[in-house]
């Protein structure tokens, strides 16, 4: 498995980082927000490649470049008819059908479906993905994606402290967790490079990726927090860092 990390930034505070994207083996988008598509750009990525968009919640760091990647797909017109798959929280349908309002006289040309994601194992192409709730916001999810060759990527979304995610990392090959938080000054909606660790360390994972730090966290030494409490591999995201496994 490929993980292309095209932003592990956030929206609180400029770190010069894109927010909330990530692209598996070149196909499968998890999570769409500010600076994603330019980052697909930079890094020389066909949208056409990529039929699958996975979506942890509808915060704004997470989906905003939904709507340019949809645009750029209906410019090439040999690809409105290809089929995009989004899938996401209980309510995807709903949301969707709101945010594509003041758009729907192009939207409407473009094949998409839509698939509201619970807990039973889901088929996304030939990978399956499983998700539980975060508690980040009322229908948040993390999600386990594997491949057929049974690699398995955990990624977190946004949330605090929560056994859900111990349970569905549990013996991945990456976990790229939420460590948006410095240790003085916790909040219940995310985690911290600490308590990313310590996740990761409960679930068995064999590598974790630190993402989604707020500007406070950079100006720390997180990985070393991390390590306290990890003994597997760890990597701090930054934008344009590619991982196989
Ligand atoms: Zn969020
Ligand atoms: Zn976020």
């Amino acid at each position: 498995m490929q993980v292309r990390v095209l932003g592990c930034g956030t929206i609180a505070g400029r770190t010069g980082r894109n927010c909330s994207g990530y692209l598996i083996d070149e196909q499968i988008l998890l999570d769409c927000g500010p600076g994603i598509w330019s980052a697909l750009y930079s890094a020389e990525q066909p949208l056409k490649q990529i039929n699958h968009i996975l979506l942890s919640h509808f915060h704004v760091d997470h989906i905003s470049d939904l709507i340019p990647f949809l645009w750029e797909r209906w410019v090439f017109e040999d690809e409105r008819e290809s089929l995009l798959s989004i899938y996401g929280p209980v309510g995807l349908n709903s949301w969707f059908e709101k945010m594509i309002i003041p758009h729907h006289d192009w939207i409407k040309d473009l094949a998409i479906s839509l698939h509201e994601l619970g807990n039973k194992k889901t088929e996304v192409g030939l990978y399956t993905v499983e998700t539980r709730s975060t508690g980040h916001t009322t229908n948040s999810i993390c999600l386990k994606l594997s491949d057929p060759r049974d690699k398995s990527l955990f990624y977190s979304g946004d949330s605090g402290w929560n056994e859900n995610l111990i349970e569905l990392a549990a013996k991945c090959d990456l976990a790229i967790i939420d460590s948006a938080n410095s240790s003085e000054n916790k909040t219940e909606d995310h985690l911290t490079p600490e308590l990313a660790a310590r996740i990761a360390s409960s679930a068995g994972a064999k590598r974790l990726m630190l993402t989604h730090l707020y500007p406070e966290v950079w100006d720390t030494d997180p990985a070393e927090e991390a390590a306290r409490h990890f003994n597997g591999e760890i990597l701090l995201a930054r934008d344009r860092l590619v991982v196989f496994f």
